[in-house]
């Protein structure tokens, strides 16, 4: 039995000027994977993530997201970015409206649902994550944590099918990190598809149904947690875990 796949890359590249950061990068990701990836910094993490909601432009190959090709000129991107959740490092939340605001603008102004629907669900998120009691509190007011867990809710009030986070916890002081993996480790326990680029190595050792190590623009390994952390093969990644663990 094998799931259904959420994303297909075949052959991505992408290069920016004469410096090739992707070389041709396959990969499946399926419906309800936990995805994670890990390398050193500068090697095309951000750039991968990036390029599957086409915030950046592949230079070729090709991206499927639920079988839609993502590089087709014809493909309606905005429709598509609408079930791609994306978190990224800076919470990035609108500073002028409150919370709730913050949460329904794009289901009622992009998905035309009514504020009524809007506001509940967004409640109902809240309430999940603990932060309904500041629903009317302006961003500044909450600490770097309770914001990206506002950002991570602002992203999941559109109903996404993939979430895509960009070391979603490395701007935060340490002491909030962990609140908001709790958000992420809820949701991957929902089943929710994410790919997560992170840092966290204990998350992915925990959470991830994939880990796979990007450098030198390849996925050089690829396996499970227990594979990739506890009998790395490749010497890249010996020397990167051997760092950062
Ligand atoms: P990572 O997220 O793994 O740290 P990035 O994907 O941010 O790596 O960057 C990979 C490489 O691509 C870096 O050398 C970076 O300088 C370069 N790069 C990223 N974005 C751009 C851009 N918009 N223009 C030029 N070079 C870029
Ligand atoms: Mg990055």
């Amino acid at each position: 039995m094998s799931a259904k796949s959420l994303l297909q890359v075949k052959e991505l590249r992408k290069q920016f000027g004469k410096q090739e950061v992707l070389k041709g990068i396959t990969t499946d990701i399926k419906a309800g994977e936990v995805v994670c990836v890990i390398g050193p910094s500068g090697s095309g993490k951000s750039t991968f993530l990036r390029c599957l909601n086409r915030l950046e432009e592949a230079s070729s190959g090709q991206i499927l997201f639920e079988g839609v090709d993502l590089c087709d000129k014809k493909t309606d991107i905005d429709s598509v970015r609408q079930r791609m959740g994306m978190v990224f490092q800076q919470f990035n939340l609108f500073p002028h409206m409150n919370i709730l605001k913050n949460l329904t603008l794009g289901p009622m102004e992009l998905q035309k649902r009514s504020r009524e629907e809007a506001e509940a669900y967004a409640m109902e998120l809240l309430h999940k994550v603990g932060l309904a009691e500041r629903a009317n509190a302006y961003p500044q007011q909450l600490s770097g944590g309770q914001q990206q867990r506002i950002a991570i809710v602002r992203a999941l009030c559109m109903k996404p099918d993939v979430m895509l986070f960009d070391e979603p916890t490395s701007a935060l002081d340490p002491e909030m990190v962990g609140e908001v993996l709790n958000v992420m480790k809820d949701l991957a326990a929902q089943k929710m598809t994410m790919v997560v680029v992170t840092h966290e190595m204990g998350f992915a050792r925990e959470v991830a149904s994939r880990v796979m190590f990007l450098a030198d623009g390849y996925f050089l390994e690829e396996g499970s947690p227990a594979e990739l952390f506890g009998n790395p093969k490749n010497e890249r990644l010996q020397s990167f875990l051997s760092k950062v663990l």
